[in-house]
């Protein structure tokens, strides 16, 4: 960001206004434009001219959105994704050829860790993992044709961090890419390339969307590689559409406020939590107890809004605590206003095995909590009564 301020270049990067002068962006649902003569048509094929030839490459609400995303992230260029999966897929395909390799931290997001263990293997796409208390096994990794290194921070469901400016380092002194999966931060808590990434991917379909509504995805980042990313979504298809990109745009302009909001609500039901008789344990990143605190105060502004916490009793106990919730929502999305609970070991990650839960961190009793903007006396009293 360079002139004003985050809330600012929010609400004020805006696509050109059209003849009517509007105030707030309009929706264009228009599949292609039109060109002056064939010269014009000519030039705009070839690249000479940038403009908007068809809403599979750009559009001006697409564009928007890709805009504001640079400007949060400090990112040169971007492209926009119909869900954070095809940005994810999209990066590595535009990125990689046959015989690459990727190490990645082992606790990723459930369809990312699909990605690397059934589907990029088709390709001759081969992954390592790390666990993220052993990041000083990460270096043993790379191989000469590791082009890639992969993590999220705060990780999903576990809510564990991982140093971003240890990653950063460590891409440089090997001269791979960093890409880092920004969902659970936003650009609002965290800046990935500040410490050294080269892509960063959000899922917008969470805190940025903010209401439960759209898919949505985006990568942003260093301009060559983004080139690449791009070339091979403009011919694969896996485009936002405008009305979601429309959406995404409109509520970027909310993001700090919501995002403070969510945070300081986390952090209560956090503490709240930490003193029930019937949680083990609560891993919140700006909670004093959380292993990687001190890394997190280091790399985020604040603690986000996903709590992971163990309630007694292992996977029965679990699913007993889901059974008597009543006000707040089970669900698969998060970053939503309304609170989510969710219990991964017997849903989203039901298919992994022990060993490999455990080495990703997600124990029989573990919920993962997505605080909405709810009024925290009533979430806490939601909890209170299921937990007791
Ligand atoms: C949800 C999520 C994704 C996938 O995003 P979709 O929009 O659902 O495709 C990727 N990474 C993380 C960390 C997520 O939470």
């Amino acid at each position: 960001m360079k002139d004003n301020h985050f809330e600012t270049e929010a609400i004020r990067t805006q696509t050109e206004r059209s003849q009517f002068l509007e105030h707030s962006t309009p929706l264009y649902l228009s599949s292609s434009f039109v060109f002056e003569d064939a010269e014009d048509m000519r030039a705009s094929f070839t690249e000479e001219k940038e403009r908007n030839i068809y809403s599979r490459f750009t559009n001006p609400n697409t564009s928007e959105f890709i805009d504001k995303v640079c400007k949060m992230e400090g990112a040169e260029s971007g492209y926009a994704f119909a869900t954070g999966m095809s940005a994810v897929f999209s990066t590595f395909a535009g990125l990689l050829s046959s015989g690459d390799h990727i190490v990645s931290a082992s606790s990723v997001f459930g369809s990312t860790h699909a990605l690397f263990t059934k589907f990029l293997p088709k390709w001759n796409i081969e992954t390592s993992y790390f666990n993220i208390n052993d990041v000083d096994k990460i270096e043993s990794l790379i191989k000469p044709s590791t082009k890639i290194l992969y993590a999220e921070s705060p990780t999903n469901p576990a809510v564990d961090i991982i140093d971003l400016e240890l990653l950063g380092k460590i891409a440089k002194k090997h001269n791979i890419l960093l890409v880092i999966d920004n969902c659970f931060a936003t650009p609002y808590l965290q800046n990935p390339i500040k410490f050294g990434a080269d892509i960063v991917i959000h899922s917008a379909t969470k805190l940025m969307d903010g209401q439960g509504r759209v898919l949505g995805g985006v990568a942003v980042g260093r301009a060559d590689l983004i080139r690449e990313i791009y070339l091979f979504s403009r011919n694969t298809g896996p485009a936002l559409s405008p009305f979601n990109a429309w959406v995404l745009s409109k509520s970027l302009e909310t993001l700090a406020v919501r995002v403070d909001k969510h945070c300081e609500n986390a952090l209560k039901v956090a503490e709240f939590l930490e003193g029930h008789d019937n949680v083990s344990l609560v891993k919140y990143p700006f909670l004093k107890s959380h292993p990687q605190y001190e890394i997190a105060k280091k790399q985020m502004k604040l603690g986000g809004n996903i709590i992971a916490f163990e309630v007694k009793g292992g996977v029965e106990g679990g699913r007993a605590f889901l059974n008597k919730i009543k006000l707040l929502s089970l669900s698969a999305n998060l970053g939503d206003t309304r609170t989510i609970v969710t219990h991964p070991a017997s849903t989203t990650h039901s298919k992994l095995s022990k060993e490999d839960r455990m080495e990703t961190g997600i124990t029989d009793g573990l919920v993962r909590i997505s605080v909405g903007l709810e009024h925290t006396d009533d979430i806490i009293n939601d909890l209170n009564q299921a937990l007791n």
